[in-house]
Parts: structure tokens; C-alpha cells; sequence
């Protein structure tokens, strides 16, 4: 398929592109879907899977394009001096990732906190931090130490915490099947580990159901 020069411009925010596979990486991904799809028992060739593997491979390049993702980049200048020592948190960020061991999503929010040394960074830039880091293949375990890094290492505050929620469907739709488990996993650093009430607060404020929004 030849595409668009405007397509092949498309920033990485648009489902469509391809982060950064050249020509012959893409040929060679979607021969490889082609297979996958043969060993699974399909007709590659029938009407309806015929431009999947091409489709395939967009989609798994793009659902993997935090490699090539930096957070101080993606925070840029976004960091301002303020004087202020209470905590700043931003609750239910949505995330979308993959689990390593079966390449199948994983879903959920995160909530990220933190308490300024001096530093304070502007609010949309902790989804795209957690986006860095979702949008590879992933253990939420490890997911939620990264983003807590990634805070620590840019604003070095008094503390960090960080607690995702999430379901992941290789729990839901194979093996234990079971439906409705949500897998809840924290990252404190700081005075989010060494002070209780800091901590209490944080969890607390974690936990709370929104209402209304
Ligand atoms: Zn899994």
C-alpha cells in the first residue's frame, strides 16, 4: 500500500503511525503476522484478514511506542520553581498497557502524588509520563517503580507515591479466568514511605471513589 506523504508525516499521538519502523522492518513484521495468523489455523488470505497483518503491525508498534520515549523530554520545560510543601496528586490518569509474559492489555488508572522541594512540574506532564513507560510491553509491578523514578529523578522531591489500579486480560479471558480481580500496586519514596500520616494521606486520597466527575 502506498501511503500519503502526509501520513508518513503523522505525529506518534495518531493511532495510524508507525513510530520508527523502516520499510523492510515492516515487511518483515508483517510476514511474520502472516504466519501467526496461518499457525492459528486462519486463511491469511481471505477477504477480511487481508490487510491485517499490515494493521497488526501499526497497531503493536504503536502500543509500544514509549521506547523510544524519554520522561525529561517528554517533561521538557515543564518544571517551575514554587514554593509550596503540600502535596500535589493527580488521581485517576487512564492507562493502557501490555503484560510481558502474553503480550495482551492490561488497563486500568494511576495515581501519581508528590510533595515539592522547591520544584513543581505542570499537571498534564505526569499522564505523559505514565504513557512513556505504559506503552511497552510491561509488569505493573514495574510500572509503577518507573513512573515513581522517573518523578523522583526530574523534580527530586520530598516524596513520591504512586498506586495503579488496573484489570489485565490475560487474567480475564484465559488460564484463572477470573473476571473481576483488579491488581492494585503502590511505589512510595520518601516521606510517602517514612511518614506515616503522609502516607495514610496518600492512600486515602488514593482510594477514595470520585463522585461526580
Ligand atoms: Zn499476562
Amino acid at each position: 500500500m502506498i501511503r500519503p506523504a502526509s501520513a508518513v508525516l503523522a505525529t506518534i499521538n495518531e493511532p495510524d503511525a508507525v513510530a520508527s519502523l523502516a520499510p523492510e522492518e515492516m515487511t518483515e513484521f508483517e510476514g511474520l503476522i502472516r504466519r501467526q495468523l496461518e499457525l492459528i489455523g486462519e486463511d491469511p488470505d481471505r477477504e477480511g484478514l487481508a490487510k491485517t497483518p499490515n494493521r497488526v503491525a501499526k497497531a503493536l508498534s504503536w502500543l509500544t511506542r514509549g521506547y523510544e520515549l524519554d520522561p525529561r523530554a517528554v517533561i521538557g520545560d515543564a518544571v517551575f520553581e514554587e514554593d509550596t510543601e503540600n502535596m500535589v496528586m493527580v488521581r485517576d490518569i487512564e492507562l493502557y498497557s501490555m503484560c510481558e509474559h502474553h503480550m495482551l492489555p492490561f488497563f486500568g488508572r494511576a495515581h501519581i502524588a508528590y510533595i515539592p522541594n522547591g520544584k513543581i512540574v505542570g499537571l498534564s506532564k505526569l499522564p505523559r509520563v505514565v504513557e512513556v513507560f505504559a506503552r511497552r510491553l510491561q509488569v505493573q509491578e514495574r510500572l509503577t517503580e518507573q513512573i515513581a523514578d522517573a518523578v523522583q529523578d526530574v523534580l527530586d522531591p520530598r516524596g513520591v507515591g504512586v498506586v495503579i489500579e488496573a484489570v489485565h486480560l490475560c487474567m480475564m479471558m484465559r488460564g484463572v479466568e477470573k473476571q473481576s480481580s483488579k491488581t492494585i500496586t503502590s511505589s512510595l519514596r520518601g516521606v510517602f514511605r517514612d511518614d506515616a500520616r503522609t502516607r495514610s494521606e496518600f492512600l486515602r486520597l488514593a482510594h477514595h471513589r470520585s463522585e461526580g466527575f
